[in-house]
């Protein structure tokens, strides 16, 4: 890739930020995603059936309706049909299980079926917003990869956070080897040993257990660690279902 699509502009605003560009371009990309969603697209047939399909938004999209500063009436009016959806499906579950051939072949059969039921609820279509997202991060890790080569991208990435270790790690996943993983790796891990050092620093002026209150700077140099290690919240969701084999 060697054009400068629209989210290499998003990607050098990021990096004026504090915390990981790419993090952040996606949570950005999220909230203009649902805006679009409740202001034009509401009543767009194709939406709702989308919607339907993956059963409402994830958890971290639907979430990030109340923080938006509008558009409430957009996101009832959705959910009123997303409730409505809900109540049918699950009651159909109950229905299966309380049918006479369920009754009947409960020793053996039902456990199977209601398993299927579970199946399918599990794995339903993935929320739209972070199909798109995960699209749009593939693009953000390719242009990092790429114009770090370049003197002017790279100069503000050096001034910048840089990526956390998820997203080092789905840039090695996309591919990101040679001299772009080389680059990547050496301008971004010195980062992170700063923030170590700082926080360091902090712990050795801190009698554990009996410290003061965190200043703001102590504070901020915890989140930044929190951003390296895990991410910016609800980026990368967490671990409590992810051996359920859902979507
Ligand atoms: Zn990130
Ligand atoms: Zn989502």
């Amino acid at each position: 890739m060697t054009e400068k699509f629209v989210g290499y502009y998003r990607l050098l605003e990021a990096l004026d930020k504090p915390g990981c560009p790419i993090c952040r371009c996606l949570l950005e990309d999220g909230r203009r995603h649902l805006d679009a969603l409740l202001y034009e697209q509401v009543t767009d047939v194709e939406t709702r059936r989308r919607l339907r399909a993956a059963w409402g938004l994830c958890n971290w999209h639907t979430w990030m309706l109340p923080t938006l500063g509008g558009g409430m009436t957009g996101a009832a009016i959705l959910h009123e049909d997303l409730v409505r959806v809900c109540v049918r499906r699950a009651g159909a579950l109950r229905d299966r299980r309380q049918s006479r051939l369920a009754r009947l072949l409960r020793r053996w059969r039902a456990p199977l079926a209601r398993r299927r039921s579970v199946e399918r609820l599990v794995r339903r279509a993935r929320c739209p917003l972070c199909v798109a997202g995960r699209r749009s991060e593939t693009r953000y890790l390719d242009t990092v990869v790429e114009f770090l080569g370049d003197r002017e991208f790279a100069e503000v990435y050096a001034r910048s956070t840089g990526l956390c270790l998820p997203h080092v790690v789905r840039a090695i996943e996309e591919g990101a080897e040679g001299d772009g993983l080389r680059r990547l790796l050496d301008d971004t891990l010195p980062k992170w040993t700063a923030v170590g050092r700082r926080l360091d620093g902090f712990i050795r002026s801190h009698e554990y257990r009996t410290s003061p209150p965190m200043s703001a700077a102590e504070s901020s140099a915890c989140t930044a660690a929190f951003e390296i290690v895990a991410g910016a919240a609800g980026v990368f969701g967490n671990d409590l279902h992810a051996d359920d084999g859902g979507a």
